[in-house]
């Protein structure tokens, strides 16, 4: 009796199913007012479990079941799968469609369509065979599907491939499909000069200011680049047509230069050697470890390779973000834009990976996220190489012992200075300070204790000037102070407290004294920096020959 009631459930779910199943299978019309329908919604799936399965056994199976409501995204698979759809055309008029997939990395595609004689046109390409196999010279999968007046046509197609198995069928009147594909075109256009403009004008900053960054960067964003035309279907058709086997093994080619030259452009852009040495020890392995996978692309099936790759993919943006944390940590502000365009670039990897492995359905954004985030990423990590050339710059504008700008920093500004005050009616005034019997304070105290002290000496005159002034580290023991806007006896007043400053504030075992001489341009007309420059210079010379720790004013 209970059998009995099992059998009853079952066979009534079974039923319902198939109510079901053929209510979803309904055939998709296709009459005068068509423009473009994604096939999931009418299509049937079977999997073909060993792929042996040929195509008079499919066309007679019962094994066929409704799509998948998640999609047809198979992600890997061994199986080889089936899928068909009817169209059904009431018009009077014949009507031909186009059948598109557009996932363009699947290796074996084939399609049979039922020809008016009764028998079937069968098509065989994939990215496994030439490009010529194609019944339409475009990067997508493209299929004629002919549909004559007032039938229904079922047609079959069979995907099978090493990598994912993305069927994302759609179909296409002519018209809306013309439409779709100049709209696609003109982004990958825009896609791919935005790539080759960053690269070329990245390429002419090297030249300009030889940085190795820049180098590093134009690998990462040519083999980069290179890797999306790969993914995209473009460069199979244009540059390799006749060379699938290469076509498929470009893709891990690419995607593990990417990853040597991504990490090699962010080791020499963050110097992370300087401040992470553990961290870049496991840079170098996992730039080892892509070299590895490049060298076994030419000795292992994509199959085998492409999921150890995409796990060292995950490993190398990590370390990447950890990196860039740790930079930024550090206070090195180029490193701002550096963790932006990976926080970009990083949002799209996500989507896109759960993609490729089922989880996320396959749609633009998840499509093309990753593309889009890469090239956002290209844009930013152009900015941070600017922000790094103005960190180099600043950095060889200061004195690294004391933080304060250098000599070269002084003859810039104080140049600068002397021309702004000789245009307008101001006054400019320079110092320039000299520790007394430096040498004998290093010979006494040793040279570690004269660096401390040089260092508090730039810090004291640094906290006993104006906003606007300049403190620069002149060279040695010595310093030079430009004062805008200031008359010699103002400046001669900065100075007698700058000089007390230092002597009331050295320890009392170690005396520190300075001085000081005091030119300014309302002192005499100088015909250039470097006389108003030599002036205080002589002042200076004066103030050690009356016995040191004073200032002496400059006068005509
Ligand atoms: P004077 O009062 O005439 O200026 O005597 P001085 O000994 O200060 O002058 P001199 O020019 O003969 O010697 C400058 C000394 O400054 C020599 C050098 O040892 C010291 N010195 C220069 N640069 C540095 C530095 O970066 N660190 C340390 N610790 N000492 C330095
Ligand atoms: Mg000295
Ligand atoms: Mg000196």
């Amino acid at each position: 009796m209970r059998e009995h009631w099992i059998r009853f459930i079952v066979t009534t779910l079974v039923f319902m199913f198939a109510v079901l199943a053929i209510a979803h299978a309904a055939p998709q019309r296709v009459d005068g007012n068509f423009s473009f329908e994604k096939v999931i919604p009418t299509m049937e799936v079977l999997e073909d479990a060993d792929g042996a399965l040929n195509f008079d056994t499919v066309r007679t199976s019962a094994d066929f079941r409704t799509a998948p409501e998640g999609g047809t995204n198979f992600g890997f698979t061994n199986s080889a799968w089936w899928v068909r759809f009817t169209l059904a055309n009431p018009d009077l008029g014949d009507r031909h469609v186009i059948l598109r997939e557009d996932y363009p990395l699947i290796d074996h595609l084939d399609v049979w369509a039922p020809q008016r004689d009764g028998g079937w046109k069968h098509t065989a390409t994939g990215d496994r065979t030439v490009f010529s196999t194609r019944e339409f010279v475009h990067r997508d999968f493209l299929f004629d599907l002919d549909v004559p007046s007032g039938t229904e046509r079922t047609f079959y197609v069979r995907a099978a491939s090493g990598g994912p198995v993305d069927l994302s069928l759609s179909v296409y009147g002519p018209h809306a499909l013309i439409g779709a594909l100049s709209g696609e075109q003109l982004a990958y256009g825009a896609y791919y000069g935005g790539f080759i403009v960053l690269v070329l004008y990245n390429l002419f900053i090297f030249l300009i200011v030889r940085d190795r960054a820049f180098i590093f960067y134009l690998l990462y964003a040519a083999s980069y680049g290179m890797y999306f035309a790969i993914h995209n279907g473009l460069a199979f058709e244009f540059l390799w047509p006749d060379s699938p086997a290469w076509g498929n093994q470009a893709l891990l080619v690419m995607l593990s230069l990417t990853l040597i030259f991504g990490m090699q452009f962010t080791r020499t852009f963050l110097d992370t050697g300087s401040f992470a040495r553990r961290l870049d020890k496991l840079a170098v392995v996992t730039q080892g470890l892509a070299a590895l996978g490049l060298v076994a692309s030419f000795l292992l099936p994509y199959s085998k390779l492409i999921l150890p790759i995409a796990i060292l993919t995950i490993i190398v943006v990590s370390l990447i973000m950890t990196l860039g944390t740790l930079g930024l940590v550090k206070g090195y502000k180029p490193a701002r834009y550096f963790m932006i365009a990976w926080g970009m670039l990083l949002v799209g990897v996500l989507a896109y990976m759960l993609k490729v492995f089922g989880v996320l359905p396959h749609n633009m954004l998840t499509q093309n996220g990753f593309q889009l985030g890469s090239l956002v990423e290209m844009v930013l990590l152009s900015l941070a190489l600017a922000s790094r050339v103005r960190e180099l710059q600043r950095q060889s504008r200061t004195d690294t012992l004391t933080r304060v700008p250098n000599r070269r920093h002084f003859d810039e500004v104080s140049a600068n200075e002397f021309e702004r005050t000789r245009r307008g009616n101001g006054a400019l005034a320079l110092l320039v300070v000299d520790i007394d019997h430096f040498k004998q304070f290093n010979d006494q105290f040793g040279h570690a204790r004269g660096d401390e002290v040089l260092q508090q000496v730039a810090e004291r005159l640094g906290n006993g000037v104006r906003r606007g002034d300049h403190v620069c580290r002149f060279g040695g023991e010595e310093f030079a102070l430009i004062l805008p806007g200031t008359d010699g006896s103002e400046a001669a007043s900065v100075a007698e407290s700058l000089r007390e400053i230092v002597a009331s504030t050295a320890s009392s075992d170690a005396p520190v004294t300075v001085s000081i001489g005091v030119a300014s341009t309302r002192d005499r007309e100088f015909a250039s920096v470097d006389e108003l420059f030599q002036a205080a210079d002589r002042a200076l010379y004066q103030a050690k020959d009356q016995g040191r720790n004073r200032v002496v004013r400059f006068t005509a």
